[in-house]
């Protein structure tokens, strides 16, 4: 059978197993999807035993993604961009590398929420990790602009400066603390940090949010996180977790491994939590 994996540490709460075994029934694939808890400091030693074994490919998650970004030999854009990967594919002695958190991300914005980016002004809450991953779909969609606020500012405008060496325009990205917030509006804003997994609240002033805004929190399965709390006392209606975006870039890795793009709609019901 062919065997895939989840790699991260802690590792017991993953939903992949769960996500992956559902695609591969629906698309008539008997294939075999473990969760690995690799130790810290032994991502590489870890994924050299899957492949002896026979393993296809992994998906990585916390704290390995920049591991699995050094270990592999080939990356993709999306990999090289983030300086992380959460998705391997080995192929002999070559190891592709794809981070699919940011098409994740836009798919769950544009086609299961019906929020487009283009046109709009984006905020996105964080510089960490996902972030990162999450910069260049979101420019992609072509937003008016989008701003990186962080509470640690220089992380903000250090990870903007990386992208404009990239080409991106500095009046469509721009990175600050959020002091600098105030006077501003957007009409998506994302949580991307890891505040809501401690039911902490970044110190973002409740004035960002246009009536229409969507209000999006990347942590997934935690309800009403203290950021969306904050946007639903604020007048925003249009609330969502990331469980989508955590569907979704499993259907991105799934396609790519097995040339079958699965339906996500039935897997994020599934594991859907109310927003309560
Ligand atoms: P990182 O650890 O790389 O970055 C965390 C970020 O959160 C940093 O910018 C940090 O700021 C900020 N932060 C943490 N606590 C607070 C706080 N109390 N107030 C303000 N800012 C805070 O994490 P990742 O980028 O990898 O992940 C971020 C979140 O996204 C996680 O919760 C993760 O679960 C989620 N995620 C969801 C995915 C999905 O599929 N739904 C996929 C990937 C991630 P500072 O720099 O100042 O320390």
């Amino acid at each position: 059978m062919d065997c895939y994996a989840v790699i991260g540490h802690p590792i017991q709460h993953s939903k992949s197993p769960t996500i992956h075994q559902a695609f591969a029934q629906a698309a008539g694939h008997a294939i075999r999807y473990d969760k690995i808890e690799a130790p810290l400091g032994g991502f590489a030693e870890t994924v050299d035993a899957f492949r002896a074994a026979g393993g296809l490919g992994v998906n990585v998650t916390v704290p390995f993604k920049t591991d699995a970004c050094a270990y592999a030999t080939d990356l993709a854009e999306s990999a090289r961009a983030a300086g992380a990967a959460n998705a391997l594919k080995f192929d002999g002695s070559r190891c592709w590398a794809e981070n699919f958190d940011g098409i994740g991300l836009v798919r769950d914005l544009v086609d299961n929420l019906g929020h487009a980016v283009g046109g709009r002004r984006v905020l996105i809450l964080g510089a960490g990790g996902a972030t990162r991953g999450a910069i260049l779909p979101l420019l992609a969609e072509a937003p008016e602009h989008l701003c990186v606020v962080n509470r640690t500012v220089d992380k903000a405008t250090g990870l903007v400066a990386s992208f404009h060496d990239q080409g991106a325009h500095p009046d469509m990205l721009w990175g600050c603390g959020y002091d600098a917030l105030v006077g501003h509006r957007f009409d998506l804003v994302i949580n991307a940090t890891s505040a809501s997994l401690t039911a902490d609240l970044p110190p973002l002033p409740a004035t960002v949010f246009t009536p229409d805004a969507l209000a999006y929190d990347m942590v997934y399965g935690k309800g009403l996180t203290p950021f969306l709390r904050l946007a639903q006392e604020a007048g925003v209606r249009a609330l969502a977790d990331g469980v989508g975006m955590l569907v979704e870039q499993a259907a991105e890795a799934f396609a790519w491994w097995r040339g079958v793009r699965p339906g996500t709609r039935d897997v994020i019901r599934q594991l859907t939590v109310p927003l309560i």
